[in-house]
């Protein structure tokens, strides 16, 4: 693994965060992380080039990483505070893992692909990026080990719905933010106010497409 840092991939870097701002991130906790955290690590050194691009890239298991766009945008639509507790379905690459806990959050991830969990855990760990990570079926949250409930939830797969496991384990007063839809899926931003459904505050942030959240069992 390659893990330097030139400058060449910091002025790609200052330019990819420039774009971000020019389209409507103004979070600077989320501008600092996306602008400290080197996104080629989380990539095939093949793919070193594109690292900076706008671009969702394949990470193997036929996955990909999110768009820079779309890693900004869930980061700033969470108004994460440093210290809280956030609980993230999908680690994939670990990138965006990586930005929530450069931007303070004590990070809880659950990835359903063993070979992305191994990989991505060890990196992770390399990097010294304390997440804590889990291989199991999102859709249940975490429910069997008691780190809950979180104060943020960040989904980074398409859902179908929305998990009820998942809510149940938000604070009342908590953020969800997850892209909801087959095929094509609408960002959601859900305020828990209170555990009564009618008491969720849905917001809509536009059209996404992310890989889909499978059910399921954890696979190999
Ligand atoms: N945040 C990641 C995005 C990876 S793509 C990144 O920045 O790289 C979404 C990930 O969600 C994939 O790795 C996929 O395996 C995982 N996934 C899909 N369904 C899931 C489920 N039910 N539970 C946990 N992870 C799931």
């Amino acid at each position: 693994m390659n893990l330097s840092d030139t400058f060449k991939h910091k002025g790609l870097r200052q330019q990819m965060v420039d774009h971000l701002r020019q389209h409507g991130i103004n979070d600077e906790g989320v501008l600092r992380a996306m602008n400290e955290v080197p996104r080629h690590w989380f990539l095939d050194s093949a793919l070193d080039s594109h690292a900076y691009d706008d671009r969702a890239l394949k990470i193997g298991c036929e996955q990909t990483i999110s768009h820079p766009s779309t890693v900004a945008i869930q980061s700033q639509l969470l108004a994460l505070q440093p210290g809280m507790k956030v609980l993230e379905i999908g680690t994939g690459s670990g990138y965006q893992t990586a930005i929530l806990c450069r931007m303070g959050a004590k990070v809880f991830t659950v990835e359903r692909q063993k070979g992305l969990f191994d990989k991505t855990r060890r990196l992770l760990s390399d990097l010294r990026y304390n997440a804590r990570c889990f291989l199991g079926d999102g859709y249940r949250g975490l429910a069997e080990v008691n780190y809950g409930p979180y104060d943020r939830i960040i989904v980074t797969c398409g859902a179908p719905e929305v998990p009820e496991a998942l809510m149940a384990q938000l604070k009342v007063g908590g953020i969800m933010v997850i892209p909801l839809g087959n095929g094509e899926q609408e960002m959601l931003r859900i305020t828990k106010h209170g555990d009564d459904r009618s008491l969720w505050q849905v917001e809509k942030f536009g059209t996404y497409s992310f890989v889909p959240m499978l059910n399921g069992k954890a696979m190999k």
